[in-house]
């Protein structure tokens, strides 16, 4: 096949956009608009040195699905920025604003924060060309890693998994991998339903303690500007430590394929509720599965974020994009663990033929001439 097409199958990606302005600001980009079936597409912009269009495309798809699965009148998109998120701010916002201006045209894509953008990225996006989500407060937005959006989403889905599992979120321990904005946020609302945290982890290392943190002392800690390590109550250890933690709840909230074939034999858990995206690879998940652990898929359980961005899109308040979470994301994920149980399928099988099937349905009521 050409290369130009290598990706491409019967849901996309409609377009691939090669930005590059060697001359004048230096831009170097990639924009995949997957399939806007359901809608202009929402999706991240992502700023890093390493970034691939493979990586922009499987982003795009996983969007495509998420908004889909969720019910959103947008379709799926992504966009990679190749450049260091640490560059001087005024470098930064020319590099974005530039980025803004060569997709002012493409009007299927909205951009949203993702990792090395935030809410000022976003701001300038919209002051340059109109239109980007997650936006900062005081021009309309709703800051969705402030308050928790994701965070929030992935309890609801908590709240479903304990109909399809020996688990009450009352009492039920819990680990978190990657205590960032939807870790920390995960475990505050568990917390407030009686959920134990007995042990964490950054980039940094784990913390553990069998007798509980204090959720609210770990986030100050964390947003003081130390890792949790630091972290004075609980034993300290490295990363992998977390993997051997016993509790009833497990969430993976920081990078891909960390649960893999090699560890998930270890993990001693009733439910892992996926944050990050790709946490678990394919044969992990049939692994758990097997071992009678219920996975809780990410683009169904982590898509908090998203609703809450095409909630701000179309004008909504704050709770109204809490409540949509819950909603939305609660409904899903009983569909999805209705078909493991009732057709014996995995959690991520039930899950992608419901998204696809969405897809294809609002592929039927649109023609391209
Ligand atoms: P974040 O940067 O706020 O937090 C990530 C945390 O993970 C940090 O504390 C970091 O130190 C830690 N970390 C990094 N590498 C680690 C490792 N190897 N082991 C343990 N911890 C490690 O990011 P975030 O916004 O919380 O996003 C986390 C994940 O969730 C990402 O995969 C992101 O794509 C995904 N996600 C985020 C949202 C959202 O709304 N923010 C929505 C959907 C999916």
């Amino acid at each position: 096949m050409e290369p130009a097409f290598q990706f491409c199958d019967e849901l996309g990606p409609e377009k691939i956009l090669h930005l590059y302005d060697p001359q004048d600001t230096g831009l170097k980009a990639i924009l995949v608009v997957d399939n806007v079936a359901t809608g202009p597409s929402i999706g991240g912009t992502r700023m890093a040195p390493d970034v691939s269009l493979e990586e922009c495309f499987r982003l795009a798809r996983a969007m495509t699905l998420k908004n889909a699965a969720a019910g959103l009148p947008h379709g799926g998109g992504k966009s990679v920025i190749f450049a260091d998120p640490r560059l001087p701010l005024p470098e930064k916002e020319n590099l974005v604003r530039a980025f803004a201006r060569a997709i002012e045209d493409v009007h299927d894509y909205i951009p949203g924060p993702d990792m090395g953008t935030d809410e000022t990225c976003m701001a300038w996006m919209r002051d340059s060309i109109g239109r980007a989500v997650g936006l900062p407060r005081e021009i309309g937005g709703i800051p969705l890693d402030e308050i928790g959006a994701t965070g929030w989403g992935l309890v609801a889905a908590l709240e479903v998994a304990t109909d399809f599992c020996d688990l009450q979120l009352s009492g039920a321990r819990v680990v978190v991998q990657g205590f960032g904005s939807v870790g920390m946020h995960a475990a505050r609302f568990l917390e407030e339903r009686g959920a134990i945290l007995v042990a964490a982890s950054d980039s940094s290392g784990s913390i553990v303690n069998p007798d509980g943190l204090d959720v609210a002392d770990l986030i100050r800690c964390k947003q003081g500007g130390d890792p949790v390590t630091e972290y004075a109550k609980g034993t300290r250890g490295d990363g992998d430590a977390l993997i051997d933690a016993e509790c009833d709840i497990w969430i993976p909230a920081a990078r891909p394929d960390v649960i893999n074939a090699d560890n998930a034999g270890r993990l001693r858990t009733k439910v892992i509720a996926q944050g990050a995206n790709i946490p678990c690879t394919e044969e992990a998940e049939r692994v758990l599965h097997d071992r009678g652990i219920l996975v809780l898929p990410d683009f169904i359980a982590n898509a908090g974020g998203v609703i809450c961005a095409s909630v701000e899109y179309h004008g909504g308040t704050e709770s109204q994009a809490l409540n949509t979470i819950s909603e939305k994301i609660g409904s899903n994920t009983r569909t999805v663990l209705s078909a493991m149980r009732e057709q014996g399928q995995l959690p991520r099988t039930a899950a992608m033929a419901m998204a696809r099937e969405r897809v294809t349905t609002a592929m039927q009521y649109r023609r391209y001439y």
